[in-house]
Parts: C-alpha cells; sequence; structure tokens
C-alpha cells in the first residue's frame, strides 16, 4: 500500500467546515490517516491501494489553497493508520512563541546537500527532532537539540548559539517543523540558514541513504521505515533493557504506562512487553 505525507501553510478559513467535509471524502474513498487542520494550514499522511491515493491527490490538489502541496509517498504492507481520522487543531504544529511560517529560511534540495556532504563543505547538520526520533536514525554528524516535544525547540537555540555565523541545513521527517524552527533561528540572528526540501522522505528518495545512519521514525503503525529498503540496516541504537543493539520501538504492555520504548526480540518475548521499570 502507498503512504502519503504532506503539509502545507495556507490560510484556512472555514476549518471546521473544511474537516467535516474532507473526512466524509475520505472515508467515502477508503483511505485511513490522520490530517490535522488549522487556520495556518494543513497537515497529515494518508495511506491505501495506490489509486485510491493518487485520486486524494488530485482532491487536494483542485483546492485553490493546497495549490503546489507536495507529497512524500513510501510503502506499507497495510494500512499505515488504524482508522480516518481529521481533526481542527489550533496548529498544525504547536509551537511559542509564534513564528511566521512565511518567513521561514530558504530550501536547499537533497541532491544539493548530498553534493555539500561528498565534497565535506563547512556545513552543520541540525536535526529539529524529538530525541525518540533521533535515537533509532540521523544523518552523520548532526547536532541534536535533545527535546522530548517540538515545542522545547524554542529554548534550546541558547544551546547553538555560537553557530550564529555557520552555515546551517536543518532537517526533520517531512519538512513541516523546519518551517517554523527555520523562522525562529533567523528571528534569533542567525545568519546562514536552509532547510532541507521535503525533509528526510524527500532526501531518502532522491538521495538513498548516503550520509545517514540507522532507520527513519515515522508517525504511523511503521514506526520506522529504512531510507533504502533494499538494504539491511545496522541499528544505532541500543534494547533498553540488555542493551544490545536494536532499534524496535514497542510501546509498554501496561496500557496505563504505555511507555515507547526499545525493546530487542529477545526482551520481547522474556519480558512479554513490559517496560524497564515494570520488569524489576
Ligand atoms: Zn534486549
Ligand atoms: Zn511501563
Amino acid at each position: 500500500m502507498k503512504v502519503v505525507t504532506f503539509y502545507k501553510y495556507t490560510e484556512i478559513k472555514n476549518s471546521e467546515k473544511f474537516v467535516e467535509e474532507h473526512l466524509t471524502y475520505c472515508k467515502k474513498l477508503g483511505i485511513k490517516g490522520k490530517i490535522l487542520v488549522s487556520n495556518e494550514g494543513i497537515n497529515g499522511g494518508i495511506s491505501g491501494e495506490d489509486k485510491k491515493v493518487e485520486e486524494y491527490k488530485k482532491k487536494l490538489l483542485s483546492y485553490s489553497e493546497f495549490k503546489g502541496i507536495e507529497f512524500k509517498d513510501t510503502y506499507s504492507d497495510e494500512y499505515a493508520y488504524r482508522k480516518m481520522f481529521v481533526r481542527v487543531r489550533k496548529e498544525i504544529i504547536r509551537f511559542d512563541p509564534k513564528v511566521d511560517g512565511k518567513k521561514a529560511s530558504c530550501k536547499l534540495s537533497p541532491k544539493k546537500l548530498k553534493e555539500m556532504l561528498d565534497k565535506k563543505e563547512d556545513v552543520v547538520l541540525l536535526d529539529v527532532r524529538n530525541r525518540y526520533e533521533t535515537r533509532i536514525g540521523k544523518f552523520k554528524n548532526a547536532i541534536e537539540l535533545d527535546i522530548d516535544v517540538f515545542n522545547e525547540f524554542p529554548e534550546k537555540i541558547n544551546k547553538i548559539n555560537g553557530l550564529k555565523n555557520k552555515k546551517i541545513v536543518m532537517y526533520c521527517t517531512g519538512g513541516v517543523r523546519c518551517e517554523k524552527a527555520s523562522a525562529a533561528l533567523l528571528n534569533q540572528g542567525f545568519k546562514d540558514v536552509y532547510q532541507l526540501d521535503g525533509g528526510i522522505l524527500n532526501y531518502g528518495k532522491e538521495c538513498s541513504d548516503a550520509h545517514w545512519e540507522g532507520k527513519c521514525f515515522v508517525f504511523d503503525r511503521r514506526v520506522s521505515i529504512p531510507l533504502d529498503s533494499t538494504k539491511e540496516v545496522h541499528p544505532i541504537s541500543r534494547c533498553d533493557i540488555c542493551n544490545e543493539f536494536s532499534d524496535i520501538y514497542v510501546n509498554c504492555k501496561n496500557v496505563e504506562c504505555d511507555k515507547l520504548f526499545i525493546c530487542c526480540k529477545n526482551c520481547q518475548s522474556r519480558h512479554k512487553g513490559y517496560c524497564p521499570e515494570e520488569i524489576n
């Protein structure tokens, strides 16, 4: 099945009404996914049979608000989402203080980035994703900010103040977070800031896994995907219980805990899917 993610910062006037109609449309089409809509735009992912996904893309492109929206295609053995979910949110990505997504930095194409990395140019790679994402995969030598949720990004800018005059290329999964994060950096006086166009997913499609290590965390049932599906990926992370190399994320079997943690196959069967806090 095809999985497609997309976003666009654009003014949506009557988001309540749009959401209602859109949910009905998606259900009728027989796709599954998660789509957030706000006055500032749309951010989502859907999965389904190729034909239906392509039909969905056409539908979205038929709205003047979504003209030029870009889609990132990946694949899954089954529906990547359990149901169809379309909701109104205050923001498509929560971020305080408010920044204008339209003041985002210039975009850098995957090919350009690969070229820069091939030539070992003096550039700082900044990963703006959360800790649990960077743990299982990232660009080699990228700087991480060690955050739990994206909204912690603004307060972590201090940590990288020394890089104000460096050339910075930031990246996230599909690009939606970089639009805000790059605007925030420019606001803080960073001079030479770029965002990877279309994020890691677009990079994987264009440049395979060059300069990348591990897998890419995704926000659907697959949890993670390789950038190059033809290659065996060596995990860069370790099991939270036995410390063996593993990149398998599970949610704690205790539904009240529900903690997301890395657990190798052995520990999954030995401890029945309970997290480290509950097996002692
Ligand atoms: Zn283990
Ligand atoms: Zn637990």
